[in-house]
């Protein structure tokens, strides 16, 4: 497996190399532009310079190098003047035919001026190129062409040595070696030091998971950075860490609940077929045995298929599919069905409708959450009260709420209401059948819809409660 830390080195390492390499190159060749631009502008003005002198006095021809700048030569300064007889040393004076008429006292054996060049210069243009001597030193050489009454008189030809060019060039180049060699070392301690304080809280954070165990979730991370990203890292993590204690511990009190709840019809079943299984029985017996089996089959049938529900709805993909719901007809249906429940508990069960918009549902889904809401009030409402189902329009919302005469819940309660298999004490000394399944079902599907929940109760009066699904954009009563 490859190292994050090593990839960190290994890429500052590579692209500061880069960037140095093309730095040095960059300079390395300004460097030299520099220099021979210099040198040749020198070379050139001074060459320009001896030329005019000679244009103007060519009888210093005939004298000897020292005297080409004459000491009394007005117009110039002392440094000029010993500037031009510095060069005037390296000075070649040649006919228009490439003869060979005067020379520097600095000048060594050279071969004639070449054709190519006479040619050249014959054109009235200087002429830049690059020599090397006899003793093997560069040097820049110009060749410029003086004229008399229009036509090519004499042409000279003036060196200036590259070697201080080259000595600096090279001094150049190793500076800038050592430099980035440094550099490039400095940045290779650097990046390590980097990739280690990088990557302290990946390797805090691993260990602390490391740690970690099914039966220790409380451990959080403790990472002591003055850095912000560090900080929200930790952040993020202790957070998820809490969310997923939460959701773990969540889980083991489902877990924990239904075994519970499975545990009651299944200690009566036993008990039953243990009690009837004794001794020989009545065919009434045996079928009072079976019938007090099958409540407690029914119960079993009922929790399971209410734990399934509620797996289905809370997981990654709930099965619910939204299309646009007319609820009156719905509600209507639903509440002709239950009609006969109703009226054999003696409970008057009504509906007032006022005109609402479709809204994007599951069918199949709203008419479960509505049974399990009506099941209710049903169920805690006691002979002669009332039940009823209102369907209205309340801001940007479709309201379906299912009103009760019953005996109401106390308020200590209505917070809890919606966690899984919780149950009033009242309902739980009644035995009243039910599960604690009814309401979470209903949060989940209502949830599923972009809606929610609101309960409002009085203890001893009544309850109501209401399912609020959103008006889809468009819609309108
Ligand atoms: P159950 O299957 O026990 O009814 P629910 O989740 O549907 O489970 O309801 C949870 C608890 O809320 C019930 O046990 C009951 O105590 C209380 N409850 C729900 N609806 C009503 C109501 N309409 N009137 C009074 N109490 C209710």
């Amino acid at each position: 497996m490859r190292s994050f830390g090593g990839l960190i080195r290994n890429s500052t390492l590579a692209l500061l190399t880069l960037l140095l390499l093309a730095f040095s190159v960059l300079i390395y060749l300004g460097g030299e532009v520099l220099l021979h631009r210099y040198v040749d502008g020198r070379l050139v003005s001074l060459a320009q310079t001896l030329a005019q002198l000679i244009e103007q006095r060519p009888d210093l021809l005939l004298k000897s190098s020292e005297d080409l700048v004459p000491l009394n030569d007005g117009g110039r300064t002392e440094e000029e003047r010993h500037e031009l007889r510095e060069v005037a040393h390296s000075v070649l004076i040649f006919s228009a035919e490439g003869k060979l008429l005067w020379k520097g006292s600095d000048v060594g054996p050279r071969p004639t001026l070449a054709t190519a060049v006479l040619d050249r210069l014959h054109t009235g243009e200087p002429l830049l190129e690059t020599v090397r001597h006899a003793d093997g030193t560069p040097a820049r050489r110009v060749s410029i062409p003086i004229p008399r009454h229009d036509s090519l008189r004499y042409i000279l030809q003036a060196d200036e040595s590259l070697l201080f060019s080259e000595k600096t060039l090279k001094g150049l180049l190793i500076l800038l070696t050592i430099g980035s060699g440094a550099v490039v070392l400095l940045a290779w301690l650097g990046s390590g030091w980097l990739a280690r304080k990088v990557l302290t809280p990946i390797h805090v954070l691993s260990r602390t998971a490391e740690a970690m165990s099914e039966s220790d979730l409380g451990t959080r991370l403790m990472l002591d950075s003055p850095f912000g990203e560090f900080h929200r890292l930790t952040q993020a993590f202790n957070a998820m860490m809490d969310r997923f204690q939460r959701a773990c511990e969540s889980q083991r009190r489902f877990v924990d609940y239904a075994a519970h709840e499975m545990r009651t019809p299944l200690t009566i079943l036993e008990g039953n077929l243990e009690v009837t299984l004794q001794k020989v029985r009545t065919p009434e017996e045996y079928r009072d045995a079976l019938l007090g089996n099958l409540e407690q089959v029914e119960r079993l049938t009922m929790l399971t298929r209410s734990l399934l529900m509620l797996t289905k709805l809370a997981g990654d993909r709930p099965p619910v599919e939204l299309v646009p719901v007319s609820l009156e007809p719905l509600i209507r249906t639903l509440v002709n069905e239950l009609m006969i429940l109703a009226d054999d508990r003696h409970i008057t069960l009504t509906v007032d409708v006022q005109p609402a918009p479709s809204v994007r549902g599951d069918p199949q889904w709203l008419n479960q959450a509505l049974i399990n809401l009506l099941d209710n009030a049903l169920r805690y409402t006691l002979p002669g009260g009332c039940v009823m189902v209102r369907l209205s329009v309340e801001g940007g919302h479709v309201a379906i709420a299912v009103e009760d005469t019953g005996q109401g819940i106390e308020p200590v309660h209505i917070p809890h209401l919606f966690e899984r298999f919780y149950r009033t004490d009242l309902a739980r000394a009644r035995e009243s059948g039910g599960t604690g399944l009814g309401l979470p079902i209903v949060k989940e599907i209502v949830e599923r819809h972009g809606g929610f929940v609101k309960v409002e109760s009085r203890f001893g009066k009544g309850s109501v409660f209401t399912i609020y699904l959103p008006i889809p954009a468009g819609m309108s009563v």
